[in-house]
């Protein structure tokens, strides 16, 4: 057969092979291609600065366990970040309680829950993660062990929150408002290089909420999982009904599946939404967003009400901020 005989006799081969069964062909076509990686995705707007120095050491053939770390350091540490760490806003009582957690792509977990006066919870849920033989720590028995670790105690309530707190006393009406940025968790996935997948969740948690309350941030399946056959997910807005459906290892279990990272987000909230009607409630003025990555460097997000946006940074796209779409 000559050259071009074969040519041709190859394109109506594969042309007929896309008539047959188009989606299956795509679907090898796009299993055959190259991951997306390096790759970090983060929520909310602060997740730029945070991509920044998480793109530092993904870009540089670094693990993504320590880019996740690294980057969700960064709002921990800004004083102007009222909903993460330092300067975060207080629960009802006026203490600044943390919460975070970290998942690599070992299924190593590690996670801290109303967590005070340490900067960087982050870092200390790693360490539970890397040198005791517990998944979670809470209160003084988490501060305890983060002080033998050499994390030093530091005043977290700053004066620009404590002023928002005496102003809510006033009142002390507790209600978490979408989008309003009395919440709002950092939580970042990322792919490194080697293809492996990593997580970090944190944050402050509601504004004024009970004293020892904890929200889905540090809970591992609720604000973040990671499987690193498949994916990773995270979440933000109101934390209880992130926990009630375990979020964000739905996400992963329906890309498990199938689904594409917006799709599996998108199933998530709605989800969020039949719990909340079957109990009665009202979800007109509540958040709730999840953003997902695959295998494959896929993302995607979803969020109940409009306003949720997210950070993407990949070896494709430069650092820059999506709206993610919403239900509502
Ligand atoms: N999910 C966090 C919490 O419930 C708050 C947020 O992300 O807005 O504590």
């Amino acid at each position: 057969m000559t050259s071009r005989r074969k040519f041709l006799k190859l394109s109506a081969l594969t042309a007929s092979v896309f008539a047959v069964n188009k989606t299956k062909a795509l679907n090898l076509a796009e299993m055959a291609a190259p991951a997306v990686k390096p790759i970090v995705l983060s929520t909310w707007r602060f997740g730029i600065e945070a991509n920044a120095e998480a793109w530092k050491i993904l870009n540089t053939n670094g693990r993504a366990l320590d880019a996740v770390e690294a980057g969700v350091k960064v709002p921990e540490g800004d004083p102007k970040e009222r909903s993460v760490g330092l300067g975060g806003r207080p629960d009802r009582d006026g203490r600044v309680t943390l919460d975070a957690c970290i998942m690599d792509e070992f299924s190593n977990i590690g996670s801290v829950a109303a967590l005070e006066h340490i900067v960087h919870p982050i870092s200390v849920a790693r360490a539970v993660m890397e040198k005791t033989p517990h998944v979670m720590l809470v209160g003084d028995g988490a501060l305890q062990f983060a002080l033998s670790q050499g994390f030093k105690k530091e005043k977290l309530l700053t004066a620009e929150s404590e002023a928002e707190w005496k102003e809510w006393l006033k009142k002390a009406d507790y209600k978490p408002q979408a989008n309003i940025e009395n919440h709002d968790t950092i939580g970042m996935i990322a792919m490194d290089g080697a293809g492996n997948l990593s997580g970090a969740c944190t944050t402050s948690g509601m504004a004024f909420k009970m004293h020892g309350r904890v929200g889905d941030s540090p809970i591992i399946g609720a604000g973040l999982y990671v499987d690193n056959e498949v994916g990773a997910a995270t979440a933000t807005g109101q934390g209880e009904e992130v926990i009630r459906i375990a979020g964000c290892h739905t996400v992963v279990e329906l890309m498990r599946q199938g689904m594409k990272p917006e799709d599996a987000c998108k199933e998530a909230v709605t989800r969020v939404i039949v719990s909340m009607k079957r109990r009665g409630k009202s979800f007109t003025d509540l958040q709730v967003g999840f953003i997902a990555l695959n295998k494959r460097g896929e993302y995607g997000a979803y969020c109940l009400q409009k306003g949720f946006n997210y950070a993407v940074y990949s070896v494709l796209e430069d650092n820059h901020l999506v709206d993610a779409p919403s239900l509502r």
